[in-house]
């Protein structure tokens, strides 16, 4: 950091309980917060979870959602606000993937009432203030830090019945969060350092999700991995790779993940040489010397997608992203990530 550098970093912790058998701290944490009224939300995957959370409040619980939208819908969130409304909720819990996170965030946008989030993917939702919200097809996204939860409960038990697929995807869309961190400019040194553990972490416990996806030790670094992802990620760091799969995501309706997955090793490679600094934080956490080689290599060991077409792209539509990014290179860019046609 130059002696005259001003940096602002607002990027607060949110307070996390993290570990196996953690979902049984759920009713606590809300007591700790002071709730009395809970509108729970539950991803159709976390229905076994999202019961015991139910048990556990009793009569703190004060309405249920089941089943969450990915990018939330805007009719979605609106119904789910008027629910928190009319059952004079005071918390705001959800268990699930970024969809389930994101319900939770659109009811807290509307009624500034805080999250207890409790996540079972790679994501990273929990731990920004980014909240997102779609309509008539477009997908609008800001920062708001009421939206970013109050209290986090990890639990790597809740992420052993991921499907090795999602897993890989989820793994590597955490990835791309610490890429963005390490090829960012400004940013507090602390961020590419933990950034830097981060992708050290993910490209350790991946492999070993993916070989044993029952091996809770392995569960737990990648989900240690993604909490890192997500700080990151919530420091406000972004930049053309999400920029670029947000255009492809809202406007191709592919999906969040797998797009993620297959863009990254291309965007790293086109984004590296301009960041030697981050580059070589980079490769020294994957191994090797060219971190965009170590990205592929590590995507087709854990079986992510490596390329556009595998996600549902249509390379027609090239010229078209290209021109929405209106930077010099993406086109190039594109036709390398859709692969031999
Ligand atoms: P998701 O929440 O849509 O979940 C994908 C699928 O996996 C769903 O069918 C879900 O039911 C299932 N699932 C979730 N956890 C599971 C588990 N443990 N076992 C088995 N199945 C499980 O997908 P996602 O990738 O977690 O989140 C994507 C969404 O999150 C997108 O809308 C994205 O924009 C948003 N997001 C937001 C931020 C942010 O900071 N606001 C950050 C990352 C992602």
């Amino acid at each position: 950091m130059a002696e005259s550098d001003v940096i602002v970093l607002d990027a607060p912790f949110p307070r996390v309980v993290f570990g196996a058998g953690a979902l049984s701290r759920v009713a606590d944490e809300a007591v700790g917060l002071g709730a009395s009224a809970v509108l729970l939300i539950v991803d159709e995957a976390s229905a076994v979870a999202g019961d015991r959370i139910a048990a556990s409040l009793g009569d703190r619980l004060a309405d249920r959602i089941d089943g969450a939208v990915m990018h939330v819908p805007v009719p979605v969130a609106n119904a789910a606000t008027d629910k928190a409304r009319a059952a004079g909720v005071d918390l705001v819990v959800s268990i699930g993937g970024g969809s389930a996170t994101g319900l939770a965030k659109a009811v807290a946008l509307g009624t500034g009432l805080p999250i207890l989030a409790v996540p079972t993917t790679y994501a990273g939702s929990e731990m920004t203030p980014v909240w997102g919200l779609t309509e008539a097809g477009a997908k609008r996204t800001g920062r708001d830090s009421r939206v970013r939860p109050r209290v986090v409960i990890y639990d790597p038990a809740l992420t052993v019945s991921m499907p090795v697929g999602l897993s890989a995807a989820s793994g590597m869309n955490a990835m791309a969060h610490l890429m963005a961190a390490l090829f960012a400019t400004g940013t507090a040194p602390i961020v590419p350092a933990i950034a830097e553990e981060g992708v050290r972490t993910l490209a350790d416990a991946l492999p070993r999700v993916v070989r044993a996806p029952g091996d809770l030790a392995a569960r737990s670094d990648a989900l240690y991995g993604a909490w890192l992802a997500g700080w990151t990620f919530g420091t406000g760091v972004s930049g053309l790779h999400h920029r670029l799969c947000h255009v492809l995501g809202g406007s191709y309706d592919l999906p969040h993940a797998q797009t993620h997955a297959a863009m990254l090793p291309y965007t790293t490679a086109f984004l590296a040489p301009a960041s030697p600094a981050g580059a070589a934080r980079a490769a020294r956490a994957l191994g090797g010397s060219d971190p965009a080689a170590a990205l592929r290599d590590l995507a087709r060991a854990i079986g992510a997608p490596t390329s556009l077409t595998e996600v549902g792209f249509d390379p027609r539509h090239i010229d078209d992203v290209a021109a929405a990014m209106g930077i010099d290179g993406i086109r190039e860019l594109l036709v390398s990530a859709c692969g031999p046609q």
